[in-house]
C-alpha cells in the first residue's frame, strides 16, 4: 500500500463500501451468485491489500493478481483466500507458488509440464489453465489446446482450480467476436477435465447468463468502471479526488496559461491554479479537456496540465456565493464527474485514469468493514 505523504494539498477518498456494494451487485447478478476478484496493479491503483480486506469481508474467496509479488501481498494479508496469478509460469518460479501457497495460471503446453513436475514432488498444489480464445496473448494457443485435448494424460498429476479464457471485445456487446470466444469456450471446456470454468471480466458480467459460466473474474467493474457505453453504469463509484486551489488570479489578453501558451483568453478571465498534475495520474491528454466541478458547478480545465498543478477558469462562479478562493477543494474526479467521464475526456479507458492515480496525494479509505 502507498504511504500517505502528512502535507499533500489533494486528497484521494476511496469508498470500500462501495466496492463492496459493486461485489455484491455482480454476485446478484450472476446466475450462480459467485464471483472472484482481480486486484491486479495494486487493486487498480487503489491499493491491493485494503481493496482485497475489504472483498474478502463482503464473501470473496478468490483473487487474481497479474505478478506474483502482487500475490504475495494479498496472501499475506488474507492467508484464507485463494490467490492466483494470471501472468503465467516462469522456470524457476514453481517453488515460489509452493512457498507462498499461490495458485499459477498455466498459460502453454511448457508451462503445464513444469507444473507436472513439479507437482510429482511436492503433492498437487492447485493452479488454473488459461487458453487463448481470442486474445492471441496469454493460454494456450488453439492447436496447443487441440493437442492437449488429444491428450489429457498431459494434465495428470495437477490439481486445476479453474479452466480460464479471456474475452477480447465484451465492452463492445454487439462485436462478432463476443459469441465465437463463448462458442470456443463452451466447445473446448467438455472436452477439458470437469472443473470450474471462468470467463467473464468485468464486461462480459453485462452479456449474458451464457457468459457466467461457473465462476466470473471482474476487475474495473468493482472499482466503478462501466460495463459498456450501451447502458447506464449500474455501479457504486469507488473514488473521489479533490483538488486543492493553491492560487486565483486574473487574466486578460495579451497573457496566456500555462506550457505552449495553450490557452489565450480573449477577454478577462479568473484562474484558479490546483495541486494535481500528470505526475499525479491527471493525464497530459486532459489538458484544455476536463471538467472539474466546485458543488454541482462544472469548471473548465484550461491549458495544458502541468507535472503538478492544472489551470481551471472558475470566472463563472466570480462574485457569487461559490466564489472560488485560495484553500478551496474542487472535485476532480466525484459525484458529479466519475472515473468514466474523465477517461472518456482523456480519450482513455477508466483502467488507465484508476492505475495512473499518483502517490502524492493523501488518501483515506472508509469503510469496508
Ligand atoms: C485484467 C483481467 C481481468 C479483469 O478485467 P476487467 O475488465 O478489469 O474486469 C480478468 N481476466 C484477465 C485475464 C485479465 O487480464
Amino acid at each position: 500500500m502507498v504511504s500517505t505523504p502528512s502535507h499533500a494539498p489533494s486528497c484521494l477518498t476511496i469508498d470500500l463500501d462501495a466496492i463492496q456494494n459493486n461485489y455484491r451487485f455482480i454476485c446478484n447478478k450472476v446466475s450462480h451468485g459467485k464471483s472472484a476478484a482481480v486486484v491486479k496493479a495494486d487493486g487498480y491503483g487503489l491499493g491491493e491489500v485494503a481493496v482485497s480486506k475489504a472483498l474478502f469481508n463482503a464473501g470473496c474467496r478468490s483473487f487474481f493478481t497479474a505478478h506474483i509479488d502482487e500475490a504475495i501481498a494479498v496472501k499475506q494479508a488474507i492467508p484464507h483466500a485463494s490467490v492466483s496469478v494470471m501472468n503465467g509460469l516462469l522456470s524457476g518460479e514453481e517453488s515460489v507458488y509452493s512457498e507462498y501457497d499461490l495458485v499459477p495460471t498455466l498459460n502453454d503446453l511448457n508451462q503445464i509440464e513444469l507444473w507436472k513436475k513439479h507437482c510429482s514432488n511436492n503433492g498437487a498444489p492447485q493452479a488454473n489453465l488459461q487458453f487463448d480464445t481470442g486474445m492471441a496473448r496469454l493460454g494456450l494457443m488453439p492447436t496447443e489446446l487441440e493437442e492437449l485435448c488429444l491428450d489429457l494424460s498431459k494434465l495428470d498429476g495437477i490439481n486445476l482450480q479453474y479452466i480460464m479464457s479471456h474475452m477480447a471485445c465484451a465492452d463492445d456487446p454487439p462485436h462478432p467476436l463476443n459469441k465465437k470466444q463463448q462458442k470456443d469456450f463452451s466447445s473446448a471446456i467438455k472436452r477439458l477435465p470437469k472443473v470450474p470454468a471462468m470467463l467473464a471480466a468485468s464486461s462480459a458480467v453485462f452479456l449474458g447468463p451464457e457468459w457466467h459460466f461457473d465462476m466470473v473474474r471482474p476487475g474495473v467493474a468493482l472499482y466503478g468502471g462501466a460495463p459498456n457505453e450501451q447502458i447506464q453504469n449500474p455501479l457504486s463509484q469507488v473514488v473521489r479526488l479533490e483538488g486543492k486551489v493553491m492560487q486565483v488570479r486574473e487574466v486578460n489578453e495579451p497573457q496566456s496559461v500555462g506550457y505552449s501558451a495553450l490557452f489565450q483568453p480573449k477577454s478577462r478571465r479568473l484562474i484558479a491554479t490546483v495541486a494535481a498534475g500528470y505526475a499525479d495520474g491527471f493525464i497530459r491528454s486532459l489538458s484544455s479537456r476536463a471538467t472539474v466541478y466546485y458543488k454541482d458547478h462544472a469548471i473548465p480545465v484550461v491549458g495544458r496540465v502541468s507535472m503538478d498543478v492544472i489551470t481551471i477558469d472558475v470566472s463563472d462562479l466570480e462574485n457569487t456565493e461559490n466564489a472560488i478562493k485560495p484553500g478551496d477543494t474542487v472535485d476532480l474526479i466525484g459525484p458529479n464527474h466519475d472515473i468514466n467521464a474523465l477517461a472518456k475526456e482523456a480519450g482513455t479507458i477508466s483502467y488507465e485514469i484508476l492505475t495512473s492515480l499518483g502517490k502524492r496525494y493523501k488518501r483515506q479509505y472508509v469503510g469496508g468493514a
